[in-house]
């Protein structure tokens, strides 16, 4: 799973917190109690957590950072089980950029006096001299036309530092200076790749006496970056699809995900090998199962630097391939006996965008109580990882992890000896199971099938993950 990052910039975007979602579906008065069918033991008998375990074992042995050679020799392990399992499979590179840290330097000089700045991630490396403009926070709307040629004094606050620097670029300025909105320190900003300006930050004490100083007269400044810049990195996907024969096609699509990468120098035993393991172990599982919907299963790259891998994928979808998708199943970090706490079912929930139920809560939550888990599974509302992509498309999708996440959550100490195979089973019984549930042949999918296992009443519950 990803850094909380990810959620900020999704509330930003103006997403409320909701309570209590409507469900996709009225549940059908269905008791909560009820037992594995045979429905279900077509797929749920054959699924082995000894099988994911090894997985486990085989990923973890190094580390798997997006654009890393540790990715890669994944990736390909992951393609080669796909093939062996008889899917047709796809290496899909991709590529992201990364700041460069190591050798950055930088001097910003204010009519003759040094300020000792901060050098903005990623700024670009140059040496400028020029007046100084004062532009506030750098709406689109404020930015005066003057600043172009010169040198852009921005408050930090309300927009994006990519914003603010897209801005100025767009009326001409040549350099950013951009001061602290609070505290004391000056390490704080970052730029896009492409965005050919020298930028750095400053504090706010210092930024609000510049502000000063041009009330009285005109500054000059010169910025010197050097070293700094981005490097372009591939990232993977790994995508594997079965398609049902063409006399029993409903022409719908059922994906289930998870990502193979680390973060830089952890194991990611439980962050997202255990998701990995699920998706190859249900790929094995439903590899000889009759089916009348096309499952794809996907493993991404580059989640832990911002969803990109699943972005990528969501951005190569046309309209008509997304109408097609009617469910997206995200597994990250499902198998870690120190996450979850006290809660029922390991600590296990699913987590919508939006946080309203969907197709996909819908089917896990009355998986769960038919299956190894025996609790109906609840539901919350959260982003971080690549369940975010598809539901921006439409998409029904939800994230199953076990919450609140465990202490070496993006540590190097997320070890295979922190696993717990009792998870890994219930987990993918739950998916598998779900899934199942939309792709077997018998069942009218989507709509209320009455050869089909019923529906349950679950639960909203403000349930936060925390690290
Ligand atoms: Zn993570």
């Amino acid at each position: 799973m990803a850094k909380k990052k990810t959620i900020s910039l999704l509330l930003t975007a103006g997403l409320v917190l909701s309570v209590n979602g409507v469900s996709a579906q009225e549940p059908s008065q269905a008791p909560n109690a009820q037992s594995a069918t045979a429905f279900d033991n077509k797929v749920i008998k054959k699924i082995s957590a000894d099988n994911m375990y090894d997985t486990i074992a085989k990923l973890s042995a190094q580390p798997r950072a997006a654009g890393t050679e540790g990715e890669l020799i994944g990736a390909q392990y992951i393609k080669s089980q796909f093939e062996q399992y008889g899917y047709e499979t796809e290496l899909q590179p991709f590529p992201f950029y990364e700041a460069l840290r190591n050798n950055v330097s930088g001097t910003l000089e204010v009519n003759g006096k040094p300020l000792n700045p901060y050098v903005m991630s990623g700024s670009y490396s140059g040496e400028v001299t020029a007046e100084v403009v004062y532009v506030g926070l750098a709406y689109a709307d404020k930015v005066p036309e003057a600043v172009k040629g010169k040198i852009a004094l921005i408050e930090r606050g309300d927009i994006t530092f990519v914003e603010k620097i897209k801005n100025v670029l767009d009326k001409g300025a040549l350099g950013v200076i951009m001061y602290n909105n609070s505290g004391t320190t000056n390490r704080f900003g970052s730029a896009n790749p492409g965005q050919n300006i020298p930028a750095v930050a400053i504090t706010r004490a210092q930024g609000l006496d510049l502000v000063e100083q041009l009330k009285a007269g005109s500054l000059t400044a010169t910025i010197k970056v050097e070293g700094s810049g981005f490097i372009e990195k591939t990232s993977y996907n790994v995508i594997a699809k079965m398609k049902p024969n063409k006399n029993k096609d409903t022409g719908q699509v059922v994906m289930v995900g998870a990502h193979h990468d680390s973060v830089p120098g952890g194991p990611g035993a439980n962050d997202d090998a255990s998701g990995v393991s699920a998706v190859l172990e249900l790929a094995r599982v439903m590899a000889k199962t009759q089916i009348d919907t096309e499952l794809r299963f996907v493993t991404f790259g580059a989640e832990e630097k911002g969803l990109l891998g699943s972005s990528y994928y969501a951005s190569t979808f046309s309209e008509e391939e997304a109408d097609r998708i009617v469910a997206h199943f995200q597994m990250d970090m499902i198998g870690s006996r120190d996450a979850g706490g006290d809660h029922p079912a390991g600590g296990l929930i699913m987590y919508t965008i939006d946080g309203k139920k969907n197709l996909v809560t819908d089917l896990g939550s009355a998986a769960g109580a038919r299956t190894a888990a025996a609790e109906t599974i609840p539901m919350g509302q959260l982003g971080r990882s690549d369940h975010e992509p598809f539901h921006l498309l439409g998409i029904p999708a939800a994230l199953f992890i076990h919450s609140p996440l465990e202490p070496w959550y993006h540590t190097p100490a997320d070890t295979i000896d922190k696993i717990d195979k009792n998870k890994l089973q219930e987990t993918a019984e739950i998916v598998g199971a779900s899934v199942y549930q939309i792709a077997r042949p018998d069942t009218p999918a989507l709509k209320n099938a009455r050869v089909a296992p019923g529906l349950v009443d679950y639960e909203f519950e403000n349930r936060s993950p925390g690290a």
